[in-house]
């Protein structure tokens, strides 16, 4: 043990012999014994230092044990300081009552057994030092105590800084907030009002639009009155015999025009009234030959004009649909037109029909090798007044309506119809898709079905003969769709061959052929007994008079110059029909 760790001890008693023998006693114990000779001079002791235990003598003169004992308990630092009287065997038990209410613990008596005093003494020795450890140990933990609420407050402090800071920001997340919620609302407003506009804009275009599709209407109506009466007086002009070929050619540029005049309006009038939702189909069952050859009629002569070669490839099979015959003539004959204005002279168009399977659809394909419409105006071209370039087109005529007209008419029978080229100078092909007529609709025709169906009373057997396959092929696709039975061969041996087996009422033949000419070819068949009223036709390109005389005297009936003029060749047909053969030519 440290001299610090030491603990005081009071020793009073008057005796110094008694101090003396106290100090042998407790000095084992190893603490710091304390000397004092009266009561007075153990308060001023205590006055100085700290005691763990008061070890007093009861008998002491002046003041006595109990005296002091008192005075020490009166001073609040001392009251609890243990007190153990030393005293002799004759105290009474008043005395010894008096002395633990004076704070006495305990007592010694005299004659003093070491042992005793010395095990009292440090036991209380024992219980200062376990007090004195209590105290410590407290202090330490108010000190804890304290820097744990110091920590508190710091923490508090950073906390409701922190706090603060997230107050802050979020102050400011919500003013920005309420910001862009303005700017949100203010947006709003003006999107409503752009849409009203819009909207007031989208009407005023309604209106417009519905003024101008009314005064397309009148227009037309107007425009036709005038027409219908020059038409008639063009028509009767044809009739009388003109002399003058100057006055001739006038009332032939009039006819020209007047058609061309009348189907403009007419197209006008047609888009007004499908515009208007006021045309209604006059739909029956409907064979496709049918329309191709009415389409080709009307289209031929502008095709002949300007020198384009057509060929017709059909499925032999007829073909029906169900439609209105007058409004799909329409569309094809738009469709040939177009091909014949949008290509340059001499140009080849094809018309194609064909069945597509599984959808049970007919598709009427019309292609050419013209001007062709570049990938950015393909999409544009069944738009009404649309004209890829008007200089281009006002040179052929036209108001941008007939391929809107031919899609909505497509699209009225059910069908479709889309463009495709491969770009400008390349050509262009337009099909049109058409549902089948239903099975059980064509299983059971109706009556107009069955007379559509009876054969054709112009049909004819037919035999086109020439080494040009292709224009074989196209001539016999045009005599097939008007309805007649037509084989081809493709030389002259053939030919006779052909002839013999087949017995056609006609036959075309081309002059220049291998292996036997046409005059040759002509001059056998006519010469066979079944052959004598076949109407013999020569296709040709060559149109010199000699030529004509060697046809004639070979038994030809016509000839004909390349490119044939198919109504020319319908009305050689027509006219052999009726009269017998020695009347055409
Ligand atoms: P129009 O012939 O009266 O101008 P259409 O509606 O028939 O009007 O055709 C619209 C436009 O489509 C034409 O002006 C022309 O530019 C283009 N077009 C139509 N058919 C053909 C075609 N076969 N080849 C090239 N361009 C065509």
């Amino acid at each position: 043990m440290t001299a610090r760790d030491r603990v005081n001890i009071l020793l009073v008693d008057d005796q110094p012999a008694r101090l003396l023998s106290y100090e042998a006693i407790l000095a084992p114990l190893e603490q710091n014994l304390v000397r004092a000779s009266s009561g007075v001079e153990a308060l001023q002791k205590l006055l100085r230092e700290e005691f763990a235990v008061i070890l007093l003598d009861v008998s002491m003169p002046e003041m006595d044990g109990f005296e002091t004992a008192a005075m020490i308990h009166q001073h609040p630092r001392f009251e609890r300081t243990p007190i153990i009287f030393v005293t002799g065997h004759n105290i009474t038990d008043l005395d010894a009552l008096r002395g633990y209410e004076l704070g006495a613990v305990d007592y010694v008596y005299v004659p003093i057994v070491p042992e005793i005093l010395r095990g009292k003494v440090s036991v209380l020795v024992e219980l200062h030092l376990k007090r004195q450890e209590l105290v410590r140990a407290n202090r330490e933990l108010e000190q804890a105590n304290a820097q744990l609420a110091l920590a508190n407050t710091t923490l508090q402090a950073e906390k409701t800084r922190e706090l603060e800071q997230l107050n802050a920001v979020l102050e400011r997340a919500n003013a920005g907030l309420a910001e862009a919620n303005r700017t949100l609302a203010a947006e709003v407003a003006e999107r409503l009002r752009a849409e009203e506009a819009l909207r007031h804009t989208h009407e005023q275009l309604r209106e417009a639009d519905r003024q101008k599709d009314e005064f397309l209407a009148m227009l037309a109506h107007e425009l036709r009155n005038p027409l219908a009466p020059i038409h008639s007086a063009v028509e009767l002009m044809g009739v009388k015999e003109i002399e003058d070929p100057e006055i001739r050619w006038c009332r032939d540029v009039i006819e020209r025009q007047t058609e061309q005049l009348h189907r403009l309006v007419d197209d006008l009038l047609d888009v007004s009234r499908i515009t208007q939702g006021k045309i209604k189909l006059q739909s029956a069952p409907l064979e496709v030959a049918a329309v191709i050859s009415r389409a080709l009629e009307t289209t031929r002569p502008l095709i002949d004009a300007r020198r384009h070669q057509i060929a017709v490839s059909a499925p032999d099979d007829p073909i029906w649909i169900e439609g209105d015959r007058t409004r799909l003539t329409q569309v094809v004959g738009n469709l040939l037109n177009n091909a014949a204005k949008y290509t340059p002279e001499g140009g080849q168009i094809r018309l194609t029909v064909e069945l597509a399977g599984p959808d049970a659809l007919v598709l009427i394909r019309v292609a050419d090798s013209g001007t062709g419409i570049s990938g950015e105006m393909l999409p544009k071209v069944f738009e009404l007044f649309t004209q890829v370039d008007r200089t281009v087109h006002q040179a052929q005529g036209g108001l941008g309506i007939g391929l809107a007209l031919v899609r909505r008419l497509v699209e009225l029978h059910g069908g479709s119809v889309a463009a495709h080229s491969e770009g400008p100078g390349k050509g262009s092909e337009f099909t049109v898709k058409l549902p089948l007529l239903r099975r059980e609709t064509a299983a059971e025709p109706a009556p107009a079905t069955q007379a559509a169906q009876a054969p054709s009373p112009t049909a004819r057997k037919v035999l086109v003969v020439d080494d040009n396959v292709d224009a074989a092929l196209s001539l016999a696709g045009l005599l097939k769709v008007s309805g007649n039975i037509v084989e081809t061969a493709y030389d002259g041996l053939q030919g006779i061959d052909a002839a013999d087996r087949f017995r056609p009422e006609v036959i075309f033949l081309d002059l220049g052929m291998p292996k036997l000419d046409g005059f040759g070819a002509a001059s056998w068949i006519r010469s066979q007994p079944w052959a004598e009223d076949v109407l013999l036709i020569a296709v040709t390109g060559w149109g010199q008079e000699d030529v004509r005389t060697r046809t004639q005297q070979s038994g030809f009936d016509a000839h004909l110059v390349k490119p044939v003029n198919f109504a020319k060749l319908s009305r050689l047909m027509d006219q052999h029909r009726s009269a017998g053969r020695k009347s055409v030519g």
